[in-house]
């Protein structure tokens, strides 16, 4: 990582600022005038504290555990504009005092959000036990944003844990999250990644980290459990009350805001695990306290891409038996989606019996749903702009057909071409070649020239996709060999996923034959 500063005029980085959206930087020389308060209002900070103001039993209030020796390593430019921030008051040792927890913004109000969670299938009270969040900062648009810092120091919730993060999976979750971002999925952003000029201890010592991530909000399953598990039900309906507000003001005069609230939670993640789908997304630890009620696509630790097409794909070296195998998510975000229904019963309906039927009503719709916007991902992924009934059985023929050749997924779709195409050879896989001929055919049976059917294609069929041994060679350049090159390439090739021109040959490939099949670990 380089040591000038970015901001100097002439140093080299100057044109890197201008070209590079993410600003990776080295210890600041300069340092800014003014008084923290009138810095942060020049950088843009406008904090809202409503977590903050929320009862006692929401939160403990806790400062960020001050680092050594704070210094930025990326900052997401594009980012921090959309969110009414100025890149340019974000890269000095100001800022890098933000974003190790050194110094808080002037406004915000630091917390640790309690919660509790099924773990593997265990309900647990856990809190945020390594993230501090540091308020909403409201957007110029008028939108708030969690601003959370990650790996910021112990709180009361830290249990055995040092409250603390590693460089490697702070920069992980930055480029798996802006990929996401970038595919078009509903995801938390991060914002900054800086240094803490301290060691964290796991089975060696490795540089610590403190990741910005900002998120609609960190709302979770979780908190509901939290207090459903207390029997605390006016504090329950509080939190269905700040949630709706939150994420679906209009349904919070509705005639029962608590059914409202269950059916939209079902909605967006039925939507957003059809997305994880398209793009071959295992998140790799879907614990109740990793949904997301905002259905933003939460906390990537383990997480990982298929390269295969494998429904029993598993990444995560702790998920011995597979709970959160790339095809089981759907039905595990049912699973997780009825622990949530449980803890809304008390404020569903006076009657348990009525509460129950209400809810059950309700997650049943989860499957119907999910299945609604699967076909339409796949439709896409085919190209198929009319509905056909045969549609769902002639992709399920194709993933079929993958899974036994063991064909990648993302380039699979990608290249798909139907047969006879101008330019296009017979394939010789006999299996492979009868089902091109039925897909060619379905799409003779539409309007549509194919210009129009690849136009829809290539932006659900992404062309690059953050692949482990992409990966972990990127981050291993990072942390080892302190070149963050081959990071930044990657990030700026998933910044646009959905483009093959331009992109290094090694980034459209699947990795090569022998490749070992990368173990992921919890950021912990
Ligand atoms: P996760 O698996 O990242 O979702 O974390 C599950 C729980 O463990 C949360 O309550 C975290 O705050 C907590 N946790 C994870 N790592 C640490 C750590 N290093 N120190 C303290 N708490 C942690
Ligand atoms: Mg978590």
């Amino acid at each position: 990582m380089t040591t000038d500063d970015a901001r100097q005029p002439g140093s080299p980085l100057t044109t890197l600022l201008e070209t590079s959206p993410h600003l990776p930087c080295g210890t600041p020389r300069h340092s800014l005038s003014g008084s923290a308060e009138t810095s942060a209002l020049h950088a843009g900070w406008r904090f809202d504290n409503s977590y903050a103001r929320l009862p006692d039993a929401f939160h403990s209030r806790v400062n960020p555990t001050p680092v050594a020796e704070p210094r930025l390593v990326l900052l997401n430019r594009p980012l921090a504009e959309s969110l009414g921030l100025d890149p340019a008051a974000l890269t000095g040792p100001e800022a890098a005092a933000w974003f190790t927890g050194n110094k808080i913004p002037h406004g915000a109000e630091p917390i640790a959000q309690a919660y509790a969670g099924h773990q593997y299938g265990n309900l647990t009270r856990l809190g945020d036990g390594r993230a501090i969040l540091l308020g909403e900062h409201c957007t110029p648009g008028g939108r708030h944003f969690d601003i959370q810092l990650k790996g910021s120091g112990p709180t009361i919730y830290s249990r055995r844990g040092d409250g603390r993060a590693a460089l490697g999976p702070m920069l992980r979750e930055y480029l798996i999250s802006e990929a996401m971002h970038a595919l078009n999925i509903p995801t938390t952003r991060s914002l900054a990644v800086a240094g803490t000029g301290e060691p964290v201890f796991r089975e060696e010592p490795l540089p610590g980290a403190v990741l910005t991530r900002i998120a609609a909000s960190h709302l979770r399953v979780g908190t509901f459990e939290y207090f459903a598990a207390r029997g605390d039900i006016g504090n329950l309906r509080l939190l269905a009350d700040y949630t709706l507000r939150r994420h679906c003001p209009e349904r919070v005069e509705s005639e029962n805001p608590a059914l409202g609230l269950l059916e939209e939670v079902i909605e967006r993640q039925a939507a957003l695990l059809a997305q994880w789908m398209r793009v071959g997304f295992v998140h790799g630890v879907m614990n109740t306290d990793n949904m997301a009620l905002s259905g933003e696509t939460i906390d990537y630790g383990p997480c990982a891409f298929i390269d295969a097409y494998d429904p029993a794909a598993v990444f995560s070296s702790i998920d011995h038996h597979g709970r959160y195998a790339f095809g089981r998510q759907p039905g595990i975000a049912s699973w997780n989606l009825a622990r949530f229904a449980e803890t809304l019963l008390p404020i569903l309906h006076a009657e348990p019996a009525t509460a129950i039927a209400q809810a059950n009503e309700a997650l049943e719709t989860f499957s119907g749903r999910f299945q609604h916007h699967w076909l339409a991902a796949l439709r896409a992924k085919l190209g198929l702009l009319t509905v056909e009934s045969e549609d769902a059985s002639l992709a399920a023929d194709l993933l079929r057909w993958m899974h036994e050749a063991g064909a990648d997924y993302t380039s699979t779709f990608r290249n798909l071409r139907p047969h006879g195409a101008p330019g296009t050879e017979a394939s010789a896989d006999p299996g492979f070649a009868t089902w091109q001929q039925r897909w060619a055919a379905r799409l003779a049976r539409q309007p549509q020239p194919w210009t129009e059917v690849q136009r829809i294609m290539i932006t659900h069929n992404p062309a690059v996709i953050p692949r482990n041994h992409q990966v972990e060679t990127a981050l291993v350049a990072a942390t080892i060999a302190e070149d963050l090159g081959p990071f930044e390439r990657l990030l700026a090739a998933l910044a646009r996923p959905y483009e093959a021109a331009d992109q290094p040959d090694g980034l459209l490939n699947p990795p090569p034959k022998g490749t070992p099949v990368c173990r992921t670990f919890c950021g912990t």
